[in-house]
């Protein structure tokens, strides 16, 4: 079993829990600490459940909880090499006592009943990732934040059961919308994020493989 709760999906801020028979996992934690423990809450949840939490990238809407959350706890985050010691450098700069484990793109590592398989994606970070997480018989795998689907990525999407992908905009909206051009340019590029059009593209070739269910990330 693997049951996911999106608690938050939005550019101010992105925490998803994941729960196997023996685990709880958050995947990034970029909202106040008070916002985590509410959102746990809503799901009668506590932060004491928590196992691991796992970070996509650096960017303050998925890690703006961690230090908080490592100041009270002491839960490990797990990260991928360069993300992981920017983390790892902003916790100790704060005198905050901390567990990080730098993760290496396409291994996989054992978390009580979960094996979780980080893999690269394409964002304006430092080392970005999405997650392939399986759990007994059940793969699910999460990428938000990318600016086009690689065949790699592809291939991790493809072999899980359950996808969570972003819908970042829509593209005529983007184009005639009030950002500046600087920023329309980066979201569009291949290190912003993923429009409509080429999640719902994405998505029908996946439900061609191995993937029958679906959760669309959308972002304002
Ligand atoms: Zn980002």
């Amino acid at each position: 079993m693997i049951n996911i709760h999106p608690l938050y999906s939005s550019s101010s801020g992105n925490m998803f829990h994941i729960q196997t028979n023996k685990s709880n996992i958050l995947i990034d934690a970029g909202v106040s600490y008070k916002a985590i423990n509410e959102g746990l809450k809503s799901i009668d949840k506590d932060i004491k459940d928590i196992d691991a939490v796992l970070i996509t990238h650096e960017h303050i809407d998925h890690i703006k909880g961690i230090p908080l959350l490592c100041r009270k706890n002491d839960i490990p985050i797990y990260a991928c090499g360069k993300t992981a010691k920017l983390i790892e450098q902003d916790l100790n700069e704060k005198n905050i006592k901390n567990n990080v484990f730098e993760l290496n793109y396409g291994q996989a590592y054992k978390l009580k009943d979960i094996e979780i398989s980080p893999f690269e994606i394409s964002h304006d970070a430092v080392m970005p990732c999405g997650y392939r997480i399986k759990s007994n018989s059940n793969t699910l795998s999460f990428a938000t934040d990318l600016g086009y689907v690689s065949d790699e990525v592809f291939d991790y999407l493809s072999s899980s059961d359950f996808v969570v992908l972003e819908a970042n905009y829509d593209i005529t909206l983007l184009d005639f919308g009030k950002y500046p051009y600087p920023t329309k340019r980066r979201i569009k590029g291949n290190l912003g994020h993923l429009s409509n059009d080429d999640s719902a593209l994405t998505i029908s070739r996946l439900y061609k493989k191995r993937s029958k269910k679906f959760l669309i990330s959308t972002f304002k």
